[in-house]
């Protein structure tokens, strides 16, 4: 087989978003050689796309808030589903982690009295989102960044060698964890432009690599997140926990068809921005949950009071959960009172100054002005439900971000399940990145050290199969022979079929006989992945690379839709036409995905068979001082009633 590069490092973090770099931050910091992969440029992850802001209870605008108003808010985003004690941690650690960042150098907008000023986001009760007007995501990653350097400048210093200690890989893609035995013993990669195989020994693995979004046509998410966090770990041997759970923003841009799905952010409405249908209703007033009815405003005078006066009045509809925001615009879409491409309005025009719209919303403003030639401090935008934010993930301990059953595997942010149940809150991903980024280096570097007389063995034959496994495209003529073989495909067909099958058949709303058919479909698709063909050669070959992203697409679209058809209620991101409510008795259930072949060697599966095995398994009681922070009456619209007796 192919001569393989290989190096030696304690920690390997794979993935360059906010969780990732925090984590090899932390790592590095803890006494840990850190190598961080990263399968575009360095600096280019969804996080650098964050608009809206971090969650952090400061109480910096309003003084009412602290971290038990934070878990409160987080737990109904995510109707009780969330591990409450990531939830609890995140709530605790986000203040510190957000302060930390201000001493690395993040210059965050400020209040008149000179503090890091906050905003309103739906689901949050105070202003709670630190940023940077709507590109706080870019001033995250860029003092991550900037932190790095700083560190690599002090190693260099030392050893000469600005690398010696904490390394990037940019433009590189893992496609396998390996093993020794149970333990994790490195990963296997190739460098996009070259084409080359690498390997990177390590005791410790993070998976930081976001999210799956690309298996749905219309999303807010960009090429490389085709979910191969979640298949490297599934395929590592770790579970996948609730992966139903998939957040459709209720706001993406819907024209011109070229940028549908982009998003618009949360802040639109956070800053003031309103939702009106095609007679001009704002309609957000009739689809108030029965949950959310003494927390939301009745009228329009009492929802624009609170932007003024948020004590004495109740927060605008238009600041509900995303799930319930999403659905009501597909519903309005859905009677015929849509605007004219499909989407609803959302409009900031008549609300505030147009030089405020500018200030406030610059992103947005030259979004719409350069992609849809809307001027938005003049007329509204048209709107509607994109595929943003997978809430499933890999199943994780709340503490140290260990993955469940794979010693020396941590994953952290996006790609981690658990903290957010089964909606996330606008705000609340940033400061989970942040959070158990930090927890997950921490850890992984303990463990590292622990390892350090006993290195697990790297194992010849595993990196001889990932190689082949990463060549097969390029012999799918040779498959052809195959009794079962079939021309050769064309991965960019593939790719369309799966997207187009996730976002129709296992979308926004979901029924019985068509997650059954999106199943059917995705099997028709593995076997016609196998002989997904490329031509050319492994110098920068994008076919090839979509190729390679297929088994990863079509092992997460398998378990989202096997999980959405499994849950039989409707709860945050899954929503079930059949089953329309939500149903307490399911509150106590989470459902794990592990692969049927446990060896992790796809090809010996039948890929009609499915390659999913679910599981259920009930969650850990809520600890009853967390429970106390809420009222009797709002917990009986949530936990069953043996919940409610314990
Ligand atoms: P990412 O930032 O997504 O980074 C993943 C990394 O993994 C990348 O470096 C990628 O190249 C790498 N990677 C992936 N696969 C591989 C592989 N096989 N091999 C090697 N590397 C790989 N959240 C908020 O809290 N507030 C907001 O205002 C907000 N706004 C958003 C706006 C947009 C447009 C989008 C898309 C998301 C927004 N979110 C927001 C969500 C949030 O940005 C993401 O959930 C979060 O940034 C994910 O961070 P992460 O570190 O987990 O992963």
């Amino acid at each position: 087989m192919s001569v393989v590069d290989r190096q030696e490092w304690d920690v390997v973090v794979v993935g360059a978003g906010g969780a990732g770099l925090r984590a090899a931050i932390e790592a590095r910091e803890r006494g840990a050689r850190t190598a961080v992969i990263c399968k575009s440029l360095f600096g280019k992850a969804h996080t650098v796309m964050a608009e809206g802001g971090i969650a952090a209870a400061m109480g910096n605008v309003n003084a009412g808030d602290n971290w038990q108003v934070h878990f409160r808010d987080t737990m109904r985003g995510g109707k009780f589903l969330n591990q409450w004690r990531m939830a609890e941690l995140h709530a605790q650690e986000a203040p510190q982690r957000v302060w930390e960042l201000e001493t690395w150098g993040a210059l965050f907008d400020r209040t008149k009295d000179g503090r890091i000023s906050q905003r309103n986001f739906g689901g949050h009760e105070y202003p709670r989102l630190a940023h940077v007007g709507d590109r706080t995501g870019l001033e995250l990653i860029r003092t991550l960044q900037q932190k790095i350097v700083a560190l690599q400048q002090e190693d260099h210093r030392e050893t000469g060698d600005y690398e010696s200690r904490l390394k990037v890989f940019q433009e590189c893609t893992v496609t396998r964890v390996l093993k020794d035995g149970r333990q994790v013993s490195g990963v296997f990669g190739y460098e996009r432009e070259s084409g080359r195989f690498f390997v990177l020994q390590a005791p410790a693995v993070v998976i930081a690599t976001g999210g799956i979004g690309k298996s749905f046509k219309v999303t807010s998410n960009s090429w490389e997140y085709t979910g191969d966090g979640h298949a490297l770990a599934l395929l590592a041997g770790a579970p996948l926990l609730n992966m139903e759970f998939v957040q459709f923003h209720p706001t993406g841009m819907v024209w011109p068809p070229s940028v549908k799905g982009i998003l618009v952010t949360e802040s639109v409405r956070g800053d003031g921005g309103v939702l009106r249908n095609s007679d001009g209703k704002r309609f957000m007033f009739d689809y108030v949950p029965d949950v959310f009815k003494d927390k939301y405003a009745e009228t329009e005078e009492e929802a624009d009071r609170w932007y003024d006066d948020p004590d004495h009045n109740r927060r605008p509809p238009e600041l509900l959960p995303r799930d319930e925001v999403a659905r009501a615009i597909n519903a309005e879409v859905k009677e015929g009172r849509g605007s004219p491409h499909g989407g609803v309005f959302l409009d900031v025009s008549t609300r505030m100054p147009a030089e405020v719209v500018q200030r406030r919303l610059p992103s947005m403003y030259h979004q719409f002005k350069e992609l849809a030639d809307v001027d938005i401090t003049a007329e509204p935008m048209e709107v509607g439900p994109t595929c943003h934010y997978v809430m499933g993930g890999i199943a994780v301990d709340s503490d140290t971000a260990a993955a469940r059953g794979v010693p020396g595997l941590y994953a952290a942010g996006e790609v981690a399940g658990g903290m957010h149940g089964s909606n996330r809150l606008g705000g609340n991903s940033l400061s989970d990145l942040l959070v158990f980024g930090r927890r997950a280096g921490l850890h992984a570097a303990q463990y590292a050290a622990e390892q350090a007389g006993r290195r697990p063995r790297l194992d010849d034959l595993q990196v001889d199969s990932a190689a082949a496994e990463a060549l097969r495209p390029f012999s799918a003529e040779a498959e052809v022979e195959e009794p079962s073989g079939g021309p050769p495909e064309n991965p960019y067909t593939l790719h369309q079929e799966l997207q187009q099958t996730m976002n129709d058949l296992v979308g926004i709303i979901r029924r019985e006989p068509e997650m059954k058919q999106a199943l059917e479909k995705l099997a028709e698709l593995r076997v016609r992945a196998r002989r997904a063909g490329v031509e050319g050669h492994r110098q920068f070959n994008p076919g090839w690379h979509l190729a390679l992203d297929l088994r990863n697409m079509l092992l997460v679209s398998e378990c989202v839709a096997r999980a959405a058809l499994e849950r039989t209620e409707s709860r945050g991101g899954h929503t079930r036409e059949d089953h329309p409510s939500m149903d307490s008795k399911w509150r106590a259930v989470n459902l794990l995905c592990t692969l049927a072949d446990p060896t992790g060697g796809l090809a010996a599966t039948d890929p009609v068979r499915g390659q999913i095995v679910l599981e259920r398994e009930t969650t850990e009681p809520i600890r009853p001082d967390l429970l106390a922070l809420f009222e009797k009456e709002e917990l009986v619209k949530y936990l069953a009633e043996e919940e409610l007796s314990e």
